[in-house]
């Protein structure tokens, strides 16, 4: 076992229990060595330095101090070393000053070329001289003399070795996770028995090949090089099952604990905290604004921020603490021993702070800045399910509001607290493919054919029925759902559009974005993906996109619809003539189809509305640009009249027909065969 402050090298702060600890250990340590040299006289020392064993057994020390057998949980390097059948050799042989010696000989060297700090080398040196102290007292008071024996040994001569090396294990052991639980301040007890049954079966193993080590040296010293070879397949096959335990549970990109590591540990920590009271906190956190930085430096450099942010979060928080990364740019941290909410809170700032500093990447600052949401056991949430999805809740009211950082709170007023359930409803919802698309038909005016369909979500909600999406939609553009959302959508969309297209009909289906999801870099890559998928040519799908979309971030906008473009897929102009989008942004735009906004079309049969002029020049411009017009809430056959004779290419709405379910839509389209729908004329 080694000293397990390792991950990083710093000594302990002077006058901390730790520090007092690992002094004490190790003036014990250099006592004991001190001691034990007092009984080897100079000829003797003089006789062993002349012996080929002593030097091969402190070469093979030394390999074995660089080879330790790694052990599940432990960072790579650490471990049991495979010096330790030499070391208890050495016990046997020749007593604990000359095995000892060698022992801290081999640690200094070893820890030299590993480049550890001093005072770890020293902790080590003395947490070995006291383990095989004691394993060596034991032995002189159950077995003397054993080593002449040891060719034939008696049951009672096994047993003795059994008990010392038992009493080596135990010291070591306890010397160990004493200071583990030091510096991670928790309980003896709680690190005492983790992992226990790993180490004890890796430290007989080793241990087992001792009385051999002697039993062949004393033969002939060539063969104990020999023990090189089973030590070394040990130490690999240990190593590659650490390194696939290690893969398994963490982030490739950061090396950060993944989310199956970090509920592991989160359902660990809340039944030691059940155990023992105190609570547990949990910390999400999500970068804001780093889909721009993706987005417009590409994902090379995105990935070198999200290792810096994993870096800095690292730094921030206290050893025990995990940091984990639970894909893209959401964090978590888990504290596993925290006393309160602003105890919680403190850390959050913390972190917050780390990553405020700015960022150099490929010479460019860039400002990094999180919400964090807060939740804790058990004052939060009775286990660690709830305990996420009130900490997810937590982080989308600190993005929602711009706060920062938030708990969880559940009575901060009836407003938010029917908007966070619907938040936990609807991602529950979405996992549960809870969303249902309906469609509704869109007529061509000249000969009221259908020319496609427009897909509207709706979601089915456990108590409150079918929900249209203006009780939903806000809540997806302002949190972290939209990308779940967006690829739901397309999803039984596209599964549908596929279906009609193999029954023969040639509809493009139109789906519908939101600024947020028109701004997902990932945006493009999911639509070629859904398409491939459900084997559409691209031309069967029309995304759409809000005026107002382009209005708030028109740059970026413009760009992803260029994007789009590029694709293949219809693009259509959503809302038209509500927001404040000028003609001439419209000319600049790859479009298909301008789609009037229902007001807009009302307009048109309002004779004392000299708006309805407006409409008219704005239809003709449309056209003129080379896109059709559609005009929205055609709710009656006036509507329709007025919209074909201003020119618009096509129409929807209730006149036609209301949105309808999948079913219903091959139902409406065999009865509309022909094209035209029974009392629909213009
Ligand atoms: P929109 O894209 O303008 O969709 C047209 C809305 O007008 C639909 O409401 C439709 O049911 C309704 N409508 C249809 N015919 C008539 C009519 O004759 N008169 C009137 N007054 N209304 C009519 P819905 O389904 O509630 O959708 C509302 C909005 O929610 C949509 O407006 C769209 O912006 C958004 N939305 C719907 N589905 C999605 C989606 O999958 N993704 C995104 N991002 N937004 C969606
Ligand atoms: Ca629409
Ligand atoms: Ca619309």
């Amino acid at each position: 076992m080694k000293d397990p402050i390792s991950t990083r090298d710093i000594g302990p702060r002077a006058g901390t229990p730790l520090w007092l600890y690992m002094l004490g250990a190790t003036a014990a340590g250099a006592g004991v060595l001190a001691a034990s040299l007092l009984g080897l006289s100079v000829d003797e020392v003089r006789a062993l330095s002349l012996e080929p064993l002593t030097w091969v057994l402190l070469c093979m020390m030394v390999l074995g101090e660089l080879r330790p057998v790694s052990l599940p949980g432990q960072p790579p390097g650490n471990g049991v070393p495979t010096s330790l059948p030499f070391a208890f050799a050495l016990v046997i042989l020749h007593g604990l000053a000359v095995a000892a010696l060698l022992q801290v000989a081999a640690t200094v060297v070893a820890g030299f070329a590993r480049g550890h700090a001093p005072h770890r080398t020293a902790f080590n040196a003395a947490q070995y001289t006291l383990a095989l102290g004691v394993a060596d007292a034991v032995l002189r008071l159950t077995a003397p003399g054993l080593v002449q024996n040891l060719w034939f040994p008696s049951v009672g001569e096994l047993l003795a070795l059994i008990l010392a090396a038992a009493a080596y294990f135990a010291t070591n052991r306890v010397l160990v996770t004493s200071a583990v639980a030091m510096h991670e301040r928790v309980p003896l007890r709680q690190v005492m028995f983790k992992g226990a049954s790993q180490q004890a079966y890796v430290n007989a193993v080793l241990l087992s090949l001792a009385p051999l080590v002697v039993v062949a040296a004393n033969h002939s010293v060539l063969f104990v090089p020999l023990f090189a070879l089973p030590l070394w397949a040990l130490y690999t096959s240990a190593l590659l099952s650490v390194k696939r335990d290690h893969q398994a549970n963490h982030d490739e990109l950061t090396a950060l604990a993944n989310r199956k590591l970090l509920t592991l540990r989160a359902r660990q920590e809340i039944s030691h905290a059940q155990q023992r009271g105190g609570g547990v906190g949990l910390l999400l956190l999500d970068l804001d604004r780093f889909k721009e930085v993706n987005d417009t430096l590409g994902h090379p450099t995105g990935d070198r921020l999200l290792q810096t942010v994993a870096r800095r979060l690292t730094h921030s928080v206290r050893p025990g603490d995990l940091v984990a990364r639970l894909g893209g740019d959401e964090f978590a941290v888990l504290l596993p021993q925290v006393s309160d909410a602003s105890a919680a809170r403190e850390v959050a700032s913390r972190l917050r702070g780390a990553l405020a500093e700015p960022v150099r990447l490929d010479g460019m600052d860039f400002d990094l800045q999180a919400s964090i949401g807060i939740a804790l056991y058990p004052g939060d949430a009775p286990d660690f399910a709830l305990l996420m999805q009130r900490a997810d809740v937590a982080m989308y009211v600190a993005k929602a509001d711009r706060t920062g950082v938030e708990s969880y709170d559940p009575g901060k007023d009836r407003n938010s607290t029917a908007r966070l359930s619907l938040y936990s409803e609807l991602r529950r919802g979405l996992s549960e493919g809870a969303l249902e698309m309906h469609y509704q038909p869109k007529v061509g005016l000249s000969d009221e054919r259908v020319i496609g369909l427009e897909a509207l979500a709706r979601w089915r909600h456990p108590s409150r029925g079918l929900l249209t999406p203006d009780e939903f939609m806000p809540v997806v553009e302002q949190s972290n759902l939209s990308r779940a959302f967006t690829s739901q959508v397309l999803d039984v969309t596209l599964a549908h559009a596929a279906r009609w297209h193999r029954e023969g009909q040639d509809l493009p289906v139109a789906v519908n974005l939101s600024v947020r999801e028109l701004l997902d870099p990932e945006l493009p890559g999911t639509v070629a993906a859904a398409l491939r998928e459900y084997g559409l040519p691209s031309r069967q799908l029309v995304l759409e996109v809000g005026e107002h979309a382009l209005i708030t971030d028109t740059h970026a906008a413009t760009e992803a619809v260029r994007v789009l473009r590029g694709l293949g897929v219809g693009l259509s102009l959503d809302d038209f003539g509500t927001g404040h989008f000028t003609l001439a942004q419209l000319a600049g735009l790859p479009l298909d189809e301008v789609k009037i906004h229902e007001s807009f079309t009302a307009r048109l049969v309002d004779r004392s509305d000299s708006g309805h002029t407006v409409v008219r020049a704005a239809i003709a411009l449309v056209k003129a640009l080379g896109m059709r017009a559609t005009a929205e809430g055609v709710q009656n056959a006036e509507l329709a009249r007025a919209a074909r004779d201003t020119g618009c290419h096509a129409a929807q709405g209730h006149h036609f027909s209301p949105p309808l379910s999948a079913d219903e839509v091959t139902e409406w389209l065999a009865a509309h065969d022909g094209g035209t729908a029974a009392g629909t004329r213009v």
